[in-house]
């Protein structure tokens, strides 16, 4: 009796690869199904464009772990309930598990009024547009010259860093919820933009809510030294920050443009120990012509997995075991069932948490779910496998699907690779599918 299973993988970002690489150690053969053509996800179309050494760290460490001939890679293929597979094809071909770490693809936005205006966007969709993530690379996006980006986490710097180093705009305004000591993203990665910071600006704005940092027993002092420094912001950029603020209208003029937004004024309060912003019912008005959402990612529900409030439904259960196994099945709550032989991982399970080692890890660990899982069924032979990677095969081209291989993907990267040198920069990267599969075929038939 064989011990070994063939396992489909859907979404090949790092929880994608790395679980990729846990099962193939485990005796597996894996079919890893890629939205996007090349792997990666947001390693490749997310981290920002001149980490150059974290990118190609990566990038090194993906392509030796699909060079493993038990994994097959298949690009340009996104699974869901409108696509050419969904997940029961995939149930139907005969997969041992199926695990989904297609990330959070879902966009979030607060529901308030005017937020259709032109000029409104997600922080992914610019962030994969400054990426060149197809078909975000190619989008036109109407950002202006004073842009504000609600939330204060990492993605918030990424953007801010595009717009002041990159595009030049005049100004970013950030507008938080809550105050200075609540903000999320890293001060390492704040470095890029400080220079922007409007000091004198900063000084007023944390005077303007000292009553309230006070009532919640923040030091204002402490807080001012920490946040406001010295210096005019470089080259006339500006960087700001609206603490206090939660935005409840996006503002647009007779075109439909954005021209502003409206914010309720927030005092805090102390909830369990935590600050929570609670609205004073005071509205501020903040003159900009272009707002981005920066607060975080929903996963997608068109994948076809039990969904509710912005996440996939996971087992409510704690099952015995570490990792938990119930934290990595997809449940559904009208039948009360788990989905047998289906797990998710990554930012699929726990969206917009972490950085790569954080992803890294999480795949990991349910990989040893899904290794135990299928410890206890029976295999199948090589050939009863090799049946139903034809059987998949066939179905893509049945349904003109235009799938690419690992093999396509080296040759496209030495496509790019060949015109960075030509470029001279260290990175190249096409900016449509299209494209790319030119460039592929056109390899192919050297
Ligand atoms: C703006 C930004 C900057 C970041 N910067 C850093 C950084 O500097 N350092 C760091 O360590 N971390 C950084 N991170 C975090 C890091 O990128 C994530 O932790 C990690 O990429 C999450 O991995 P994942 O595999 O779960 O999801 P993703 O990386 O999102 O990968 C999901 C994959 O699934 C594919 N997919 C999606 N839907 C489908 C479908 N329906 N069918 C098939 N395939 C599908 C996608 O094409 C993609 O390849 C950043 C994140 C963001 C958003």
């Amino acid at each position: 009796m064989s011990n070994q299973h063939l396992v489909a993988v859907v979404g090949a970002g790092p929880a994608g690869i790395y679980g990729t690489r846990k099962l193939c150690e485990a005796g597996h053969r894996v079919v890893l199904m890629n939205r996007d053509i090349k792997p990666g996800g947001l390693a490749e179309y997310g981290i920002f464009v001149d980490k150059e050494k974290m990118k190609t760290g990566l990038r090194k460490q993906f392509k030796r772990i699909l060079a493993d001939p038990k994994a097959f890679y298949l690009g340009h293929v996104e699974i869901g309930n409108d696509q050419p597979l969904s997940l029961q094809d995939l149930q139907k071909i005969g997969f041992g598990a199926i695990v989904v770490t297609a990330g959070a693809q879902g966009t979030k936005k607060l529901g308030i009024a005017g937020e259709e205006s032109l000029g409104v966007y997600h922080a992914k969709d610019v962030v994969y547009h400054f990426n060149s993530l197809p078909p975000f690379a190619e989008r036109h996006f109407e950002i202006g010259r004073r842009v504000a980006i609600i939330g204060m986490g990492n993605v918030m710097v990424d953007v801010a860093n595009w717009l002041l180093n990159h595009k030049k705009i005049d100004q970013v305004v950030v507008v938080a919820r809550r105050g200075p000591i609540e903000k999320a993203y890293d001060d390492s990665e704040f470095e890029v933009i400080e220079q922007y910071l409007d000091n004198a600006d900063m000084k007023q704005e944390i005077a303007r809510i000292a009553p309230q940092l006070t009532a919640v027993g923040q030091n204002v002092d402490e807080i001012t030294q920490k946040f406001v420094k010295q210096g005019e912001p470089a080259e006339g950029r500006r960087l700001t920050f609206r603490y206090l603020c939660s935005p409840n209208k996006v503002i647009a003029n007779e075109q439909g443009r954005v021209i502003g937004l409206d914010a309720e004024e927030n005092e805090m309060i102390l909830q369990d120990g935590k600050t929570v912003a609670k609205g004073t019912g005071k509205n501020r008005r903040i003159d900009v012509d272009c707002v981005i959402y920066a607060i975080g990612d929903q996963v997608d529900a068109s994948l076809g997995l039990p969904f509710s409030r912005g996440a996939f439904v996971t087992n409510p259960e704690k099952l015995p075991g570490d990792p938990n196994p119930a934290a990595y099945q997809p449940y559904d709550p009208s039948t009360k069932q788990i989905l047998d032989g289906i797990f998710v991982a990554g930012w699929s399970r726990n969206a917009s948490v972490g950085l790569v080692g954080v992803a890294k890890q999480d795949a990991e660990r349910g990989m040893k779910v899904v290794n135990s899982y299928l410890g206890a069924k029976e295999g199948l032979s090589a050939g009863e496998m090799e049946e139903r990677i034809e059987a998949l095969l066939e179905t893509l081209k049945q349904k003109s699907a235009e799938f690419v291989t690992k093999e396509d993907v080296e040759l496209l990267e030495g496509a790019e690779q060949e015109e960075a040198r030509a470029r001279k920069t260290w990175d190249f990267k096409y900016t449509s599918d299209a494209k790319m599969l030119e460039v592929i075929a056109a390899r192919r038939a050297r």
